[in-house]
């Protein structure tokens, strides 16, 4: 997919341009192109790159008042304003579709809110808003603004079309609704959202028309996260969308965090028993195959002890890379210990034994280097397909199944 990644700033003061160079680089993927005058941005942007935002200051020794922000709109480039005075930014700004926010450069803690903003924007290209409105033009306006904000958008003309379309698209972070819609109307749609949706992971922003204040308290009680009348004020729009897209975002890396091993990503034990209960029940009442293993790294004590603590590290992420490469993504893949890892995964073609001897010579042939030596890796596991008692009994049978491969010597299987 075509993400961009490149944006443009023009000031002409050099050490600003550094304080930028230097928040920047801790948005690794991001690269600027800097012009020190409006003669420069020109140049720059007649060679066509596609940028991702511009960085504006409002006075440049050849354009003292804002004449950059024009330049830059005919090229379509939605545009960050630096200026040393807000008064001027609010007259320049307050209602230009463009200019998605404005920064008044005090001091260096300024630039990091520049900073943030931008990775903001940067990010916006993987959130998914759905914006729903029966009046063509009204969803073409709304797309136009949150187009200029990066997102990723759909969009529906009914509450019908917007469930669909968020059938498809689970995964969708922001819905803007429209109230008066034929088929189905904003508040039908939001209290069908909220059946099986909370407003910590799907953000809702009711449209209402201005005065009709029994309307916004509808909106809210049946879900919506926030409102705005039409028309609104474009900045306003700009600063509820980020603010509610930010917020689901911060819950979804929450919930990723309480999910997640630290190190390796890969599931941690708490969801490894939430999940794997759920698979074994599935597993047991449709008469499912079901696998699960248990994977201990063999002498990682004296990994440890002989390359350090960080080659390790390095042997467990490695491992589980290729643990979830081996595996279907509806598989579970978890940290269970230190070196232990359990997976469950649903068996098909070939039998359990196959499945998890090709995933031991996958980890066989892990290369680390450290101080010019290749450290030696390999597992034990112990697998089990024995679906008589629960799930916690099927991890006890692996893991003994696991101790009989460490005491028949290592990097091998066995299935009991
Ligand atoms: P065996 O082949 O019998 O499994 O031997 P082993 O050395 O792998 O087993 P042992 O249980 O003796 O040692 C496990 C080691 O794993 C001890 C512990 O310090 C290390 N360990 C546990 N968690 C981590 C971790 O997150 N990072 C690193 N680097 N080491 C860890
Ligand atoms: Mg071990
Ligand atoms: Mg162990």
């Amino acid at each position: 997919m075509g993400y961009k990644n490149q944006i443009l700033v023009v000031d002409d003061s050099a050490s600003l341009c550094d304080l930028i160079s230097i928040q920047m680089q801790a948005i690794s993927d991001i690269e600027i192109a800097f012009a020190s005058s409006y003669a420069e941005a020109e140049d720059l942007l007649l060679q066509g790159i596609d940028y991702l935002c511009a960085v504006l200051d409002l006075n440049l020794p050849d354009a003292p008042n804002g004449e950059i922000i024009d330049l830059v709109q005919q090229y379509n480039i939605p545009s960050i304003i630096l200026t040393g005075s807000i008064k001027s930014a609010i007259k320049n700004t307050v209602n230009s579709e463009f200019v998605i926010d404005y920064i008044v450069k005090r001091n260096p803690s300024d630039i990091k809110y520049l900073a943030s903003t931008i990775k903001n924007i940067y990010n916006n290209q993987f959130v998914k808003v759905l914006a729903v409105d029966d009046s063509v033009s009204f969803c073409e306006y709304l797309v136009k603004l949150l187009g200029n904000l990066r997102y990723h958008i759909f969009t529906a003309s009914n509450g019908e079309e917007a469930l669909a379309v968020m059938n498809e698209h689970p995964d969708i972070s922001l819905v803007i609704t429209d109230y008066f819609m034929p088929k189905m109307d904003g508040l039908s749609l939001i209290s069908e959202i909220r059946k099986y949706r909370k407003r910590e992971e799907i953000a809702i922003l009711g449209l209402s028309v201005q005065n009709d204040n029994e309307l916004i308290v509808n909106l809210l009680k049946v879900g919506a996260n926030d409102y705005m009348t039409k028309p609104f004020i474009v900045n306003e729009f700009y600063c509820r969308v980020l603010q509610n897209t930010n917020m689901i975002g911060f819950v979804r890396n929450i919930n990723e965090c309480a999910t997640r091993d630290f190190l390796t990503s890969v599931y941690n034990r708490q969801s490894l028993f939430d999940m794997g209960e759920l698979m074994y029940a599935n597993a047991k009442r449709d008469s499912i195959d079901i696998a699960v293993a248990m994977i201990d790294a063999d002498n990682f004590k004296s990994i440890n002890d002989e390359y350090g603590h960080d080659a390790g590290d390095q042997v467990l992420v490695k491992i589980s890379k290729t643990l979830k490469s081996q595996l279907r993504t509806s598989d579970i893949v978890a940290r269970f210990g230190g070196e232990e890892f359990v997976c469950v995964t649903v068996i098909k073609n070939d039998d359990a034994l196959t499945v998890f001897d090709r995933i031991r010579m996958a980890i066989e042939k892990i290369q680390i280097e450290v101080e010019g030596k290749v450290l030696e890796v390999s597992v034990s596991i112990g697998v089990t397909k024995d679906l008589s008692s629960s799930f916690n009994d099927m991890i006890k049978i692996a893991d003994k199944g696991m101790f009989q491969a460490k005491e028949a010597g290592r990097n091998r299987v066995i299935e009991i």
